[in-house]
């Protein structure tokens, strides 16, 4: 009898604590991507899948109008955020999450130029631990800034097995010439089944990106493509159950969110200030 109930305890509290985890949003890779630089992948079952992705936000009404694109269209994707600008905007990752977006970790600041090991630290677990405060979500999808990947932060994010998420479809998005036509035809030129196709929601005027999208979501269905999160697309590259998403075994320090200011609205980048469009990364 008592051990009857020492077991249905026991049982009950599992079941619990399976529960409360199963509540946590995860945007994790299968353990075969943990470390790895990921620009597209090959569906183990021949499938056109793609999985657009959005960097640089949370960037206020121009994520907001993403989402709501993105709900219109029935369409869900991967959100790559800066920690400064999601302190700008502290209810936006919340939203992305409920509405069943994916989101990725994309730095603090943004930086170019190499940082010191203790400065990259910072700029990826601090981004993290924001992500988690203001949405429950944990990820372990790290995108470089500007797709740079000798600054140290991709260093780091390898040794703590997030998947360093790149492209293989880039689309000028953010270049002042390129129009929304652009974007489509562009996209559609270089895109092939497991692609990544790099947008932007932040950082600066997206009204372009904003325009082609619900044509570039239409026409890449016409030719057959089913949108996927980037979590989703590592999945179909992976036998499954074998392969399930973990959270890597290395476990998050405690962040520490003091030595990066707060920004106030003036430190915002200006958009002549924002990131210049990454450069093409070989493949
Ligand atoms: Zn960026």
């Amino acid at each position: 009898m008592g051990r009857q109930w020492h077991l249905s305890v026991v049982l009950a509290l599992f079941a619990a604590s399976a529960m409360l985890a199963a509540d946590v949003p995860r945007f994790l890779s299968p353990s075969k991507f943990w470390g790895q630089l990921v620009y597209q992948v090959k569906p183990l079952k021949p499938e056109k899948v793609v999985a657009l992705t959005f960097d640089d936000g949370p960037w206020g009404t121009s994520t907001r109008q993403v989402l709501q694109i993105l709900k219109e269209e029935d369409v869900k994707a991967t959100f790559f955020v800066l920690g400064k600008h999601a302190l700008m905007y502290p209810d936006v990752i919340a939203d992305i999450v409920k509405a069943g977006h994916a989101v990725g970790n994309h730095s603090w600041s943004h930086p170019y130029k190499p940082v010191d090991p203790e400065v990259a630290k910072q700029e990826i677990e601090n981004t993290s631990a924001l992500i988690a405060k203001q949405s429950q979500a944990q990820t372990r999808l790290f995108r470089p800034p500007a797709g740079k990947l000798t600054t140290g932060l991709v260093d780091y994010a390898k040794s703590k097995n997030y998947a360093i998420i790149m492209w293989s479809v880039e689309t000028h998005d953010t270049r002042p010439n390129t129009t929304a036509a652009d974007i489509v035809e562009r996209t559609l030129r270089e895109v092939k089944a497991g692609g990544i196709v790099l947008l932007h929601d932040g950082g600066g005027d997206r009204t372009t990106t904003r325009k082609a999208l619900p044509t570039l979501i239409r026409r890449l269905r016409q030719k057959g493509y089913r949108f996927v999160t980037v979590p989703e697309l590592l999945q179909l590259a992976v036998k499954a159950p074998t392969a399930k998403p973990e959270l890597p075994p290395t476990p998050t320090p405690e962040p520490n969110l003091s030595p990066v200011p707060r920004p106030t609205p003036e430190s915002l980048p200006r958009p002549e200030q924002m990131p210049t469009p990454p450069s093409s990364e070989p493949q």
